[in-house]
């Protein structure tokens, strides 16, 4: 046939491929599990990912098979992304805050045959190793340890694997819609649910999310993802910045404040990515070391909403833009990402920081909807509230393991978030449908509670949730740490809510407590907030 184009897989090799011959130079720099800074390249990493690649082939694990990944982000952790995927197996990375319970259902769920694992966790892996059936390899990610051969029987070593591999050979040839990465919700009700990302997927994920609205990450940046790599693939970002060729930090285990300000200054860092409470321990860890974060230009900041009072401090303080995204790992996780549009170019800059609160447009790629509870599609005029759903090219179709489509009836994958999106396609996340406060029969988002509270100086981060109570159902109550050295009373936070939102939105109840219980990904556990603040307006008069 005349007149047709080539047609090439889109690969995770690709990435790789590319980021090892154009960009080999480029330093990859890793806080490793104890506790030193190493500095190597893209080239040494596009080696290494091929060595470990040809000697999984060796150890004679299986086409196709999940290789389990228990790590902090540094630079074995993103060599075996590479070169598991790469060779036709899938990288299923674990989230170290499971229980064992979690841990061992989803190493037998996935089937994993090979577990790599950080030193850090060697206490952990040495007690499930004989629950862990298919595994078939466990791998220490670091040189020889007697200590932990000691520990568990016939353990492998990653730095040994890699000599035993060769760099030598071309990669395999994949089909693009092979699987490359899995990764499991965090399941805060019922059994946590795999979400298996396939190499287009996560190729398309990588170029359309990272276009100049999106991510904008180049090759004259210096990214650091904080967001962990066993959190939905570091948003994409190991994928991202070997397709542009960008200098990568990967900051290890200690995700302080301090630890990451000094980071940022001794690596000069450009651009960083994580959720807002590893934000508001780099607020205070700058203000502790005093440094001025200089060669920070923007930070993504996703997972939760991000408080509009963050945006201003970073911006005001240190220079730093807050870049508000919203994504699930069930969407690779790039759903939206706030950038302004031409026409708002000359708007008053109280109106433009205004429209950057908000999580954000789709890129291309990616559509979004609010349906209401029939399914009936709902305006986009910035204030009808609906259920979020999405479709797209990187959108979960089944869950691994699951023949059944987890899709509406016309495929679309419903999210569990309650959202406006206005004229524009700019959306507000308004709640997740499980946490919003109905008060007698009327909705609150917690999330627009939440932002009041922060935004006052004397308090530090701060949770709404719903309480049960007698007339009106639920209530809304704020769980408030303060900021240091403050002691605030509850009248004073009451107080801040008045003209913002409605009266009968005003919270009942400040309750001040020390500290938020944060999950595995640093997000606040409002069902156990609920638990233990569920029935304080149970007593109230009706
Ligand atoms: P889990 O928190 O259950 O592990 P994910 O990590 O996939 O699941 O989180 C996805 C959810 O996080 C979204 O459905 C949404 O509720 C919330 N989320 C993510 N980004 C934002 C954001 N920018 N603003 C508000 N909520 C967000």
């Amino acid at each position: 046939m005349f007149g047709t184009m080539m047609s090439m897989p889109l690969t995770i090799t690709s990435l790789i491929v590319h980021a090892g011959k154009y960009h080999g130079g480029t330093e990859v720099v890793s806080v490793e599990t104890d506790g030193t800074v190493s500095h190597s390249t893209w080239a040494d990493v596009a080696r290494n990912a091929r060595r470990l690649a040809s000697a999984l082939e060796m150890r004679g694990v299986d086409p196709g098979a999940r290789c389990g990944t228990l790590a902090w982000n540094n630079r074995r952790h993103l060599e075996i992304y590479f070169g598991v995927a790469g060779s036709g197996r899938v990288t299923h990375t674990l989230n170290p805050r499971l229980t064992p319970e979690q841990m061992i259902y989803i190493i037998s769920h996935a089937e994993d045959q090979v577990l790599f694992f950080d030193r850090t966790f060697l206490p952990a892996i040495a007690k499930l190793r004989p629950m862990l059936k298919t595994v078939r390899d466990v791998v220490l990610m670091g040189p020889r340890d007697a200590e932990a051969e000691a520990a568990i029987q016939g353990l492998l070593f990653y730095d040994e694997l890699l000599e035993i591999g060769s760099a030598d050979e071309p990669w395999p040839d994949l089909d693009e819609n092979s699987p490359a990465a899995l990764c499991y919700t965090s399941g805060t009700t019922g059994n946590p649910k795999g979400v298996q990302y396939t190499h287009r997927s996560t190729v398309l994920h990588s170029i359309a999310g990272n276009q100049p609205d999106g991510l904008a990450i180049s090759a004259r940046d210096t990214v650091m993802p904080v967001v962990p790599m066993f959190h939905v693939n570091a948003w994409g970002v190991p994928y991202i910045a070997a397709a542009t060729g960008a200098k990568l930090v990967l900051p290890g285990q200690n995700l302080d404040g301090e630890s990451l300000a000094r980071l940022i200054d001794a690596e000069q860092v450009t651009l960083s990515l994580g959720v807002p409470t590893i934000w508001m321990g780099l607020l205070a860890g700058l203000a502790k070391t005093g440094s001025k974060a200089a060669s920070m230009k923007r930070t993504v900041v996703g997972g939760s909403a991000l408080p509009p009072s963050m945006i201003v401090e970073f911006r005001d303080k240190y220079g730093v833009e807050l870049i508000h995204a919203w994504g699930m790992t069930e969407t690779s996780p790039l759903g939206t990402v706030n950038n302004l549009l031409q026409k708002h170019t000359g708007l008053p800059a109280d109106q433009r920081a205004k429209l950057r609160e908000s999580q954000g447009r789709p890129p291309w790629g990616v559509e979004l909807r609010i349906v209401d509870e029939t399914g009936r599609e709902l305006p986009c005029d910035g204030t009808t509230q609906g259920e979020l759903q999405i479709r797209g090219h990187w959108i979960l179709e089944s869950y691994y393991g699951q023949s059944k489509s987890a899709l509406t009836v016309d495929g679309w994958f419903d999210t569990g978030d309650v959202a406006t999106i206005d004229p524009d396609g700019y959306m507000v996340i308004r709640d997740r449908s499980k946490d919003i406060i109905k008060s007698g029969g009327e909705w609150i988002s917690t999330v627009e509670l939440e932002n009041i509270a922060i935004g006052h100086p004397k308090i530090a981060n701060a949770a709404a949730i719903a309480a049960r109570h007698p007339k009106w159902d639920e209530r809304p109550v704020v769980i408030a740490v303060p900021a240091q050295g403050e002691t605030p009373t509850e009248a004073e936070i009451l107080a801040s809510y008045e003209g913002k939102v409605a009266k009968w939105q005003v919270p009942d109840r400040v309750i001040f407590v020390d500290a938020l219980p944060l999950g595995a990904t640093g997000k606040v556990v409002k069902v156990k907030l609920r638990e233990t603040y569920g029935d304080v307006l149970m007593g109230q008069d009706a």
